[in-house]
């Protein structure tokens, strides 16, 4: 049984029955059978292979980027295999701007509408104007406007009717020209007047510092979702606890960063035989030697119930864990 240890990033010994990395539509479809149990993978960032894996698992490596420009807009079209932060930096090099504070995000172009990934204060639906797959049941190509993909915080369409229903093959990009850089969150808020390149430069510099390299220390990023509640729980919350922060995110609700709720509940450096909990950012679990899919569970189901103990909050993975059948939820 071929290993899956090289292709997500966590790097749990892991096998299946067989992988098959394809570059064209044409090479998937030969690929592709539906009566087999399959997984499509992209840079395995977002995904952990707990043990071993009943089924096939398709490697998408379609590349490809092109561009044309209106007096307004940049439209960058790019294979859904093609690599995210490659794709960023060669975005800064020819100065279409827009998707600095993305950079450094692990993984591929075609899985970052997935989860509509998202970083210091900018999400990818911004941007994207239409993507582009395959739909499995049928074969058929289909076309989806940005505007029609539900996108949420790292959520969209492609985790709830489009679930395990399509190959995204092609992801569509708008930048407008006239842009204005996002410097509000975090480490970017104190910069004085930056540029996009400054963004691009910092949140690099900012992420290296703060994130395991998944290439040296297996990891998924963020193991858990910041919890969103409502704003009279968080009054409640904030009666015991005042420092506890918060982001707004609607009228009656805010976002609670879930790496401080985990720092509270003590397990910050904590590790449960090979799996971490990461001591400069607890949100990242990390694989320290030889970890097992069991004590990557264990160790995430008691930081849940810690939490949910303390705080009444309900911690949901980010990650999306794969076990024998397929996606399991804990
Ligand atoms: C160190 C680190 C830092 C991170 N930081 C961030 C961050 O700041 N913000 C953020 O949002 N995320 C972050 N992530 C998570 C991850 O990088 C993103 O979710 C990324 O988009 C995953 O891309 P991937 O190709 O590796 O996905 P994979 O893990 O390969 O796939 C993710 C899901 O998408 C599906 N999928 C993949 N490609 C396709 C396709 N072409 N068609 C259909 N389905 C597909 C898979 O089946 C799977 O369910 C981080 C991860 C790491 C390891």
């Amino acid at each position: 049984m071929p290993s899956l240890q090289q292709y997500h990033t966590f790097s749990l010994a892991s096998n299946c029955a067989s992988i098959v990395e394809f570059d064209s539509v044409d090479s998937f479809l030969n690929a592709y059978n539906p009566t087999v149990n399959t997984y499509i993978l992209g840079g395995g960032s977002n995904s952990v292979f707990l043990n071993d894996f009943d089924g096939v698992v398709l490697v998408n490596k379609i590349k490809g980027i092109s561009h044309y420009d209106t007096e307004s807009h940049h439209h960058i079209s790019v294979g859904a295999g093609e690599d995210w932060h490659e794709f960023v930096s060669l975005c800064m090099q020819n100065e279409w701007f827009g998707l600095e504070n993305l950079a450094l995000i692990p993984g591929s172009v075609g899985a970052s509408p997935i989860q509509n990934i998202g970083a210091y204060g900018v999400e990818i639906h911004a941007f994207i104007d239409s993507i582009e797959a395959i739909l499995l049941e049928t074969k058929e190509p289909f076309l989806i406007k940005g505007a029609d993909c539900q996108f949420g915080y790292r959520d969209s369409i492609f985790k709830h009717a489009l679930y395990g229903k399509a190959l995204i093959t092609k992801v569509n990009f708008t930048l407008p020209k006239e842009y204005e850089v996002v410097a509000t969150y975090g480490e970017l808020a104190v910069m004085d007047s930056p540029t996009a390149l400054d963004i691009y430069n910092k949140v690099i510099e900012v992420r290296k510092a703060k994130l395991p390299d998944p290439k040296q220390l297996g990891n998924a990023g963020s193991f858990f979702k910041n919890p969103v509640v409502s704003l009279t729980h968080f009054e409640e919350l904030k009666r015991v606890h005042f420092d506890i922060p918060s982001y707004p995110v609607s009228e009656n609700q805010v976002k609670v960063p879930a790496a401080w709720l985990i720092d509270k509940t003590g397990f910050k450096g904590k590790a449960l035989n090979d799996v971490r909990c990461h001591p400069t950012q607890p949100l990242v679990l990390t694989n320290i030697g030889n970890a097992q899919g069991g004590d990557l569970i264990a160790l995430a189901k008691q930081i849940m119930h810690a939490v949910e103990s303390e705080f009444k909050i309900l911690l949901e993975p980010e990650v999306r864990l794969v076990g024998k059948e397929g996606l399991i939820s804990l």
